[in-house]
């Protein structure tokens, strides 16, 4: 960006202007973050309801910057989304992810299943179905214990548009669940159109669901809702055994959160899946 004198930046309040320049430097650094191999996909386990053994874990990204230290997902993947950086960052996540799943093969884990988070630019980007496939195949995974986190506000915005590229990766053979379910104001008319197999209901109701019977009315209706649909049930966020209990109760499928573990390095997996069956 180009120096202006004076003028403009009297419009400016300091703090506006702080902020400017700690997105811009922000921005910078996330530009090299690809080349200075600086991201890691950590990996958070979703359990089954009732056993409490290992259906899948999501990745999550991480970012360690050597200057402004761990910059946390939900500072760097808006700036990611405008720049139009997410469409390689979220390349590398998908090739990252895959050879993390031919790794725990390797590793006598068999194939886990792993979700991992699409941005709607990316959803956008003409380039998405081939870098799936390419990912697929040149790690050799089972595209099936693929699956794809869709923000249910993402695809109430263009519901139509979306629906032929949503086709297309579920050719592939590769999942498809709706992220953050219940915030969106969805209609049940898309859901049924949708070629989803997960919900996952939003972190805010779990927390809530104890406090507020609202949210809890929520959390079973959008159980009830995906049942019908024929869909899994995922609850976000579950920190309490109390909980567990009422999701279990409630027949929510399956259960993520700090309760059964933090997101994990790639190589915590299998202590955790050991120490989880002994349990
Ligand atoms: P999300 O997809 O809803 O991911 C769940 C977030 O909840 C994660 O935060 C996870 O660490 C956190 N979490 C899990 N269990 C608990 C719990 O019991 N209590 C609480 N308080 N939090 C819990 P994280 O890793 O900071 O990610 C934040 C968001 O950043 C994600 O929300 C997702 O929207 C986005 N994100 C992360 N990785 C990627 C990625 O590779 N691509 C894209 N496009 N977005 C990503
Ligand atoms: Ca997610
Ligand atoms: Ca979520
Ligand atoms: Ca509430």
């Amino acid at each position: 960006a180009k120096e202006s004198g004076g003028n403009v930046s009297q419009f400016f309040s300091a703090d506006m202007t702080e902020r400017v320049r700690s997105r811009m430097t922000l921005e910078a650094h996330l530009r090299e973050a690809l080349d200075d191999d600086a991201f890691e996909l950590v990996y958070q386990p979703y359990v089954d309801a009732q056993t409490g053994q290992l259906v899948g874990v999501e990745g999550l990204l991480r970012w360690h910057n050597a200057e402004l230290g761990d910059v946390p997902p939900g500072r760097f993947i808006p700036i990611a989304e405008e720049t139009r950086l997410i469409i390689p960052i979220g390349a590398w996540v998908i090739d990252r992810a895959c050879r993390q799943m031919a790794q725990w093969r390797e590793d006598g884990l068999g194939d886990v299943q792993v979700s991992i988070n699409l941005s709607a630019v990316q959803l956008r980007d003409s380039g998405l179905v081939e870098a799936l496939r390419t990912s697929i195949e040149t790690h050799r995974i089972e595209p099936g214990k693929l699956e794809l986190e869709i923000t249910e506000s993402t695809l109430m915005h263009s519901v139509e548009s979306y629906l032929p590229k949503l086709v297309a990766i579920r050719a592939l053979g590769v999942k498809l669940s709706i992220d953050d379910f219940g915030t969106g104001y969805s209609s049940l008319n898309y859901l049924n159109r949708f070629p989803i197999d997960r919900l996952k209901i939003d972190r805010s109701f779990v927390h809530d669901m104890l406090d507020d019977p609202t949210d809890l009315a929520i959390t079973r209706a959008i159980i009830g809702l995906g049942h019908t649909l024929g869909l899994r049930v995922v609850a976000e966020g579950v920190e309490t055994q109390q909980e567990v209990s009422i999701l279990r109760d409630a027949g929510c499928d399956e259960l993520q959160g700090y309760f059964f573990a933090k997101p994990l390095h790639a190589a915590q997996l299998a202590a955790w899946v050991n120490a989880q069956s002994l349990a």
